[in-house]
Parts: structure tokens; sequence; C-alpha cells
């Protein structure tokens, strides 16, 4: 019988598609894959190194699993993503139970490698570039929904902000072929798949090699174009994260005007209001221009729902330079907001200057954000009360059993009273009352939309 693997998934979506990547080819390769650490012959930390405590978790759950070998059970160990690539080799004298690294690039190779680390090789390593022949397909029961997908478009990134890892974890952008993707989404709607969600570090940085699949598209940018490819797939709904600002065209809120089935959200990561700190961070735009791209967003036919991702306490950051991103968040009036306190990463520009702003204050202002944001979204999610909203049933209530739970096409979790027997179906729900990170109603009708 065929070894088996347990694979934990730390960070981003990106991370999660690499997941369902190497769960097929292992499987593929005659691998079963388990759900539990305890019982695996291999157990994969599929990492992230995005801020510190974020490759800590990763180290902890490294010594758990040292307490499987006490107990006779003896699992190899691998790490693969983002600090397997970042640290490579120094990984197994930093943590003497990991007997297998795998870069960011290298999953498409894991059956080999475990293969070579199960047969006695010690130390097994590959941080080498994706193959050639490398393919992006997942099977749908490795996916972590079946009726949610997941589908990166752009790998890597270019920018270098000044405070971030990604572009050492993760390598210069390669963005796909468009063809490939169109092929994805026609296949995943085949297969059932009701949302799919393109991802990247910056999807609309998006530029294949050419525009084979995108010459029937008109478009701005060759993102736009894609978007309205995706559009003509007839997928019921296609999300898509992160948008990076300074490549924010208008043209991709005209096709999202056009095209019903492209969802009215936006992920837009402002990361500070100030534009000494935008500088220090290298993120090649100005406050005006961030809000200029936000009232395009503003402007749409339909409401878009926007969010963010701020960081508080870079370093040098003034009491008054927070308050900038203070007002920034009460202007843009966000529907959802992810707050980060600066983490020093090493190997990145900002790692040579002072990390200066206390931790305690730090935490201040993350609270202070944390605080505003609150009212502002309390605000907008009040303002859905009486509202329909349609919602796709992704499965039960964690909190009440009699209740069903989905995200609406503007990316809110909406909680209803309902059955199992509408999990994979769309309804329509009226809001009935606001809660703090979701919204609550009940369901008035089934969507039956026709799409080409
Ligand atoms: N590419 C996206 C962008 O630039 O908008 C963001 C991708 S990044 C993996 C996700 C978020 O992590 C960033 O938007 C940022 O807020 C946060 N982040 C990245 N590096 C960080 C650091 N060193 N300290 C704290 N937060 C960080
Ligand atoms: Fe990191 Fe900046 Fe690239 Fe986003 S755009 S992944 S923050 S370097």
């Amino acid at each position: 019988m065929g070894s088996s693997v347990y694979i934990e998934t730390f960070g981003c979506q990106m991370n999660v598609a690499d997941t369902e990547r190497a769960a097929t080819r292992l499987r593929e390769a005659g691998y079963s894959l388990e759900s539990s650490a305890e019982e695996a012959d291999v157990i994969l930390f599929n990492t992230c190194s995005v801020r510190a405590r974020a490759e800590q978790r990763v180290f902890t759950r490294v010594r758990d699993i040292r307490l499987l070998r006490r107990k006779g059970h003896a699992p190899l160990v691998g790490l693969m993503g983002c600090v397997a690539q970042l640290e490579g080799a120094s990984l197994f004298d930093q943590e003497q139970s990991v007997d297998l690294v795998v870069g960011t690039r290298a999953t498409d190779r894991l059956p080999e490698l475990i293969e070579r680390a199960l047969s006695g090789e010690e130390r097994t390593l590959d941080l080498g570039e994706r193959g050639e022949g490398d393919s992006w397909e997942v099977s749908p029961v490795e996916r972590h929904s079946p009726y949610v997908a997941f589908v990166p478009i752009i790998e890597g990134c270019n920018k270098f902000c000044s405070y971030c890892i990604v572009p050492f974890s993760r390598g210069r952008e390669r963005s796909r072929p468009a063809r490939e993707i169109i092929g994805d989404i026609l296949r995943l709607r085949a297969e059932g798949f009701r949302e799919v969600q393109l991802i990247g570090q910056n999807v609309n940085s998006y530029r294949p090699k050419g525009l084979d699949g995108l010459e029937n598209f008109a478009g701005a940018t060759p993102f736009s174009r894609l978007l309205r490819a995706m559009a003509a797939t007839g997928m019921e709904r296609v999300k898509f994260t992160t948008s990076f600002p300074r490549d924010f065209h208008a043209d991709i809120v005209a096709a999202l005007d056009e095209h019903e089935n492209l969802c009215n959200w936006v992920h837009l990561p402002v990361q500070s209001g100030n534009d000494r700190i935008l500088r220090a961070m290298r993120r090649g735009y100005k406050v005006l221009d961030y809000l200029r791209r936000v009232e395009e967003i503003k402007g749409a036919r339909r409401r878009l729902s926007l969010t963010s991702d701020i960081i508080v306490g870079f370093p040098g950051e003034s009491a008054e330079e927070f308050l900038d991103t203070m007002s920034l968040v009460e202007r843009c009036q966000y529907d959802g907001l992810y707050i980060f306190k600066y983490s020093e990463r090493k190997g990145t520009p900002a790692a040579a200057m002072a990390d200066d702003v206390s931790e305690e204050e730090k935490t201040a202002r993350f609270l202070a954000l944390e605080r505003l944001q609150r009212k502002v979204q309390g605000r907008i999610y009040q303002d859905y009360v009486g509202r329909e909203v349609e919602v796709l049933v992704e499965g039960e209530s964690a909190k009440s059993a009699a209740d069903m739970t989905g995200h609406s096409t503007c990316q809110k979790v909406v909680n209803f009273p309902g059955t199992a027997a509408l999990k994979g179906s769309t309804v329509r729900v009226r809001i009935t009352e606001a809660k703090t990170n979701s919204l609550y109603g009940e369901m008035v009708g089934s969507v039956a939309r026709s799409l080409k």
C-alpha cells in the first residue's frame, strides 16, 4: 500500500491553492491523503512567512510532531511554501525533526521528493523553479470547497514594497496564459463549481506573454480583458483578489458594470494614509492617487464592496502620520479591513530601518484603528438591513445547527435559517440583522440566473 500524507496549510489563498495542487499530484502518484496528522506517514506544513508570528506558528507545530515521535509514531516531516523557500537548508539545523524542504515552485515534484526521503535520503531539498511541463490542474476532490475554487492567474511579485518578503519567497511575477485560465474556468463550471476567485499577489498586474485567448475581448489592460473573458465563460460568480492600487485601471470598474457575474467586491490594500510613509514603504502611489481609485470604485453602477489592508507602526511612523491613516479609513468607508502590526522581515529594505514604534504603541494604534473600523463597518452593515443579497450556500453555520452560512456576491458572511439541502445553491436572503462581521437574514427565494 502507498504511503499516506497529511498537509497543513498556513497563510494566504495562494498557499491553499498550492496545497490543492500538491494533493492532486500526490494522489496521482499513489499516495493517500489524510485529514489529520496522527495517522500519516508524511506530514507536510505549507508555510507562510509574511509576518514573524505566522512563521513561529509553524515551528510550534513542528515541535508538536516531536511528541508524536515520542509516542512511537515517526512520520517524515516536510516544510513547503514561503518559509521553506527563504530558509532552505538551514531549516534542517534549526529543526532536527525536519526531513524535507520544498520551495514555492517545487510543488509538482513533491511525489519524487517524498519518495527519495522515504527511501532514506537525508535532508531532501528542492528550491528550484517550476518545470516547463508543470500543470495547474487540480482535481475537484482536492479543492477546499466543492462550490468555490481558487484559480491562480499570476504568481510572484515585482513590486518590492520595502517591508515585504513576498518578492523573495515567491519570486518574480509570472502570469499564466489566458487560454489556460479560460479552460480552467470552463472545466470548473462543468464540474459544478458556482464561484471562482482569481488569485495572485496583484491580480491586476496580470501581463501574460501573449494575448492568446483574449483576442475577442476588449479592455484597456490585459487584466480587464481577462475579466471580460471570465464573464463570457458563464461562471455564475467571478471574484478576484488582491488588486494593487497603482495598477488599478478604471476599466476594471467598467467591466464590473457590464457583467453581473463579475462580483461587486474589490480588495484594494492601501497600507497607510500618509504620503511620507507610503514613500518609505515604496508603494508607488500617493494618498490622492489612491482616493481617485476609490472614487472610481464608488462611482460604479452597482455598489461595490471595498476592503483593504493596513500596516500600523511602520518604522518611523509618527502619531500624526498614523492619524492620517485614521482619516483615510474614515473617508474610504471600507466594508472590511485587515490590520497588521508591522513585523520586521530579515532581508527586506525596511529591516535596515529602526523598528522604532514600540510594541505597546503598535498595539494602541491597532486597537484605535480597529475601533474606528468597527464603527464604520457597523454603519455599512446596518444599511443592509431590509435589503436582499444573493448568497452562495456553503455549509452549516458553526454557531447554530438551525442555520446555514455562505457569502454574498459582495463577500460578506451571511447566515440564515435553512437546511443542508440548500448547500451549493444560490439563494436570496433578506437581511434582518447586522452583526459585527456578518449579516443575518431570512431566505426569500432562490436565484435562477441564465448565463450564456
Ligand atoms: N500584494 C498585496 C498588496 O500589496 O496589496 C498584499 C499581499 S501581502 C502577502 C498581504 C498583506 O500582508 C499586505 O497587504 C500587508 O498589509 C501585510 N504585510 C506584508 N508584509 C508585512 C510586514 N512585514 N508586516 C506586517 N504586515 C505585512
Ligand atoms: Fe508584498 Fe508589495 Fe508585492 Fe504586495 S505588492 S506582495 S505588499 S511586495
